[in-house]
């Protein structure tokens, strides 16, 4: 069938571009481990666009919301300088904890800052000195256009903010869909329509996550 196809197709190209790597092997177990659906983190392909991505416009302070067991998060702290950081937005207690576990794994815990809670809330309340280059939305979908209004506040003129899941097998296009997500993600668009302060694209993807995409958000 035609995800088995997109997962082969991932497979292979993944088997020539990304390298085996035990650290992001043991993160996705460890929060295997603790009962978490660690499969709805991104693709080994998407985590490395990210942190690629970040290498390409030299970013030293991301927002993540929506961090699951950090598996995302590690992908694109291992981008930042020495001096950057990575700030992740994490409603669950359970999944806060994996994700230090995870972080520390990865030694990585210099650079990514958990703030457990509801992720508008705690975006209301960051004041940054410094703003963030990119922001990567990937938590509940209702949510999207209260994030993407905190996340345009929250990045610098010339960054980027990334919203994952999209595509989501075409239901936005499908007019008898109306799941609770899906209208989320629609109002977003319907708000970046006429929104003069930002320049967006969907990318849809497919791969092992299915058919999917991101929303490439460019503030002006
Ligand atoms: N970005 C992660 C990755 O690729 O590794 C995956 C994130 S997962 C798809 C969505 C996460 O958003 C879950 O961990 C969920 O608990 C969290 N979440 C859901 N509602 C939230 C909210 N209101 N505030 C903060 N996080 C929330």
């Amino acid at each position: 069938d035609v995800e088995s196809l997109f997962t082969r197709s991932d497979h292979y190209h993944n088997s020539y571009l990304i390298k085996p790597d035990p650290i992001l092997e043991s993160v996705q177990q460890n929060t295997k481990d603790k009962g978490i659906d660690y499969e709805i983190a991104v693709s080994p392909a998407q985590g490395k666009f990210l942190h690629l991505l970040l290498l390409s416009i030299r970013a030293k302070r991301v927002l993540e919301v929506g961090s699951l067991g950090g598996y995302s998060a590690i992908w694109m702290a291992r981008a930042l300088p020495d001096d950057g950081e990575l700030v992740a937005l994490e409603l669950e207690p359970l999944h806060a904890q994996a994700i230090e576990e995870n972080v520390a794994h990865a030694d990585l815990s210099s650079k990514i800052k958990v703030i457990v809670g509801p992720a508008h809330q705690s975006m209301q309340s960051l004041h940054p000195a410094q703003p963030f280059d990119l922001v990567f939305i990937d938590a509940d979908k209702q949510n999207n256009t209260n994030y993407f209004i905190e996340a345009k506040r929250l990045v610098r003129k010339g960054g980027v903010i990334i919203v994952d899941n999209v595509g989501r097998k075409g239901r936005l296009a499908d007019p008898d869909n109306h799941e609770a997500s899906v209208e989320g993600t629609r109002e977003l668009l319907r708000y970046i329509k006429d929104d003069a302060e930002v320049e967006g694209t969907t990318i849809h993807t497919v791969g092992e996550k299915g058919f999917d995409g991101f929303l490439y958000a460019f503030r002006k």
